[in-house]
């Protein structure tokens, strides 16, 4: 049984792992082990020919699943789409969803759910470039 360790933390970030992903059955919620307050991420792992044994629908968070590893279908209500490595995949709120491995190996993937439309400002136009010692 994999789980999400806590490993570094500081006033101000928290870095944990999941070690292997390819360790990881099911889901693996990361959120509460680093204290994000933005935004839900999981792992999630699917061996090969398995679904997500239910569909489900969001109300207030869109989901973005980025496939790490493996290829297979996504169903968003009655769409279907061939995905793979590589793949990122928003799905807005208020519809089904459901993500099943068609390759002979396990597709990993993780999910990173957030508040629809929260985004506001982002990469340059909200980081500063600062005049930090690299200590690296
Ligand atoms: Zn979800």
């Amino acid at each position: 049984m994999s789980e999400v360790k806590v490993l570094n933390t500081g006033a101000k970030y928290a870095h944990a792992s999941a070690g292997s992903l390819q360790n990881i059955e099911g889901k693996l919620f990361v959120k509460d082990a680093v204290g994000a307050t933005s935004c839900e991420i999981s792992f999630g792992t699917l061996p090969s020919g398995a679904a997500v044994p239910f569909f489900h629908s969001h109300k207030d968070n869109e989901e973005n699943y980025i496939i790490l590893s493996g290829s297979g279908k996504f169903q968003v209500d009655d769409d279907v789409f061939d995905i793979a490595e590589g793949s990122v995949i928003r799905v807005a709120t208020n519809c089904d969803r459901n993500i099943k491995c068609t390759s002979t190996h396990p597709m990993t993937y993780i999910c990173i759910q957030a508040k629809e439309g929260s985004l506001g400002n982002f990469t340059m136009t909200d980081a500063e470039i600062t005049e930090r010692e690299n200590l690296l």
